[in-house]
């Protein structure tokens, strides 16, 4: 009963095998390899994106931050939700690799942008001349920290908010794939052709061992990215062993069947929490994560027989037992129907 997180599960064998498919001879350094090659053309045939820039790396901390430094000032401001992770996780790296752009945060609804709480954010800055930041990226996460999905039309409402004051947009698709099987769309249409202009590409959270892409529909700040990653410690040496992962995760659709895989086991759990007595869930779940409040015994019981997943902002504690409790449950590629069974009837 692992609802931890995503990252907590085990790598796809297919991985595995792809790891052991390019452990073979010698091959050029820092992504000169043949293979890096490779999964950047099938990277851009997926995204219908021939110019697009692709840059590997292993962490999505590092491809949002290095990213988000790309073509910023570092007296510029980066607009998020409230609840993004590039606020809430990343020990302020987005600021560090920026040389000190700060940012804003805009308000949410289910753990989305709106676009007028976005643009009156935007409107709020720039305002003090050469006292105050000026205006910078709009950086949105697809799928959402609550689980929930922008559509298509909220995607590209949001980017024409941002572009209409010139600024661009990034994407954190920590769970892209997630994001993708939930809207059934394809990968260019919840990009670039909403208005997108920058993507990191999750990878490690649906089934690989650690490697994200980050990807410039707009390829002119390509080298600005090259040196923030190489300066930034972030320009792996072996970089085939990063690329053989991503071959693997895109070759035959994987990516997108694992992402199905914990998109139904995520349903089969909300379906059971929706029903669950005491139980309310607190978003829609519409991706791979579900947050639902329960009374703090029905944590406890559960707990104790040894399900996994994370109370949030509430502890269990100090407090009455009929209290409710929130917890977020994610579930992975590898979820076991079984698993989610028995915790559903012990709920
Ligand atoms: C997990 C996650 C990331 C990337 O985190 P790393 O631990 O640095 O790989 C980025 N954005 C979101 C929304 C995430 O959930």
């Amino acid at each position: 009963m692992y609802f931890a997180s995503d990252n907590t599960g085990p790598i796809h064998p297919r991985i595995l095998d792809a790891l052991a498919r390019a452990n073979t001879g010698y091959a050029p350094a820092y992504g000169a390899d043949p293979l890096t090659a490779e999964v950047v053309q099938t990277l851009r045939e997926i995204f219908e994106a021939p110019e697009a820039a692709v840059h590997l790396m292993a962490t999505g901390t590092a491809a949002n931050a290095l990213l988000l430094s790309t073509g910023t000032a570092p007296w510029q401001t980066i607009f998020c939700s409230r609840v993004a992770h590039i606020h809430e996780d990343e020990c302020n790296a987005p600021e560090f690799f920026s040389g000190g752009a700060k940012l804003t945060l805009v308000e949410t609804v289910d753990g989305k942008m709106t676009p007028e709480g976005l643009a009156a954010a935007i409107e709020a800055e720039e305002t003090r001349g050469v006292h105050g930041p000026q205006r910078g990226p709009v950086s949105l996460t697809q799928a959402t920290e609550k689980g929930t999905l922008y559509t298509l039309e909220e995607l590209r409402t949001l980017s024409d908010v941002a572009h209409r004051y010139g600024l661009p947009v990034h994407m954190d698709g920590a769970r892209f794939a997630n994001a993708l099987a939930g809207l059934g769309c394809s990968p260019a249409e919840m990009t670039w052709k909403a208005g997108i202009d920058m993507l990191s590409f999750g990878g490690t959270k649906n089934g690989l061992m650690g490697v994200e892409a980050a990807i410039l529909f707009d390829p002119a700040r390509s080298m600005e990215f090259e040196l923030r990653r190489k300066r930034g410690a972030h320009l792996f040496s072996k970089h085939r062993y990063l690329a053989a992962q991503m071959q693997g995760y895109l070759e035959g659709g994987l990516w997108l069947e694992m992402a199905g895989a914990a998109n139904t086991a995520c349903q089969r759990l909300a379906d059971g929490l929706r029903d669950a007595p005491g139980a309310n869930l607190m978003f829609r779940p519409e991706a791979n994560i579900v947050f639902a409040r329960l009374p703090r015994a029905t944590h406890r019981r559960l707990f104790e027989a040894g399900a996994q997943y994370h109370l949030w902002d509430d502890t269990l504690d100090g407090g009455p037992e009929d209290a409710p409790l929130a917890a977020r449950f994610v579930t992975d590629w590898s979820a076991d129907p079984a698993e989610t069974d028995r915790f559903l009837s012990l709920l």
